[in-house]
């Protein structure tokens, strides 16, 4: 007697026919690829699955910003280069802005981390 576990994968292939079996799409939208490698799908922060979850484990998933902190970051300094050259002062520009000075003082500090402002030379 042959074991049925063989013909398993015979059944199986059967059925798939039988119920019109298509394979799933691996992607079901249009996916941009990782920064970290072009070749990978994109997952997360730009990254790839396999160096999402690394900087996940590790604790460095910070040092890899979402698009969306990018935009507020971006949009938030080029505000705050504008009125800080039209002379306004941090606690102005806050009013303006309608946020806290503190709210205005950890934005600045994100914006000169990523590099998309030159740190003042006064903090008034
Ligand atoms: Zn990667």
């Amino acid at each position: 007697m042959t074991d049925l576990r063989d013909q398993l994968p015979a059944f199986e292939a059967a059925a798939r026919r039988l119920l019109g079996h298509r394979p799933k799409p691996t992607r079901t939208r249009a996916s941009r690829p990782a920064t970290c490698h072009p070749s990978s799908a994109h997952y997360a922060r730009g990254l790839c699955r396999r160096c999402y979850d690394h900087h996940h484990d590790h604790g460095t998933l910070t040092s890899h910003a979402t698009t969306r902190w990018r935009l507020r970051t971006a949009e938030f300094a080029a505000e705050y280069a504008l009125l800080r050259s039209d002379g306004h002062t941090r606690t102005a520009i806050a009013a303006r802005l309608g946020v806290t000075r503190n709210a205005v003082d950890q934005a600045y500090r994100r914006a000169v981390r990523a590099g998309l402002l030159t740190p003042d030379r006064r903090a008034a």
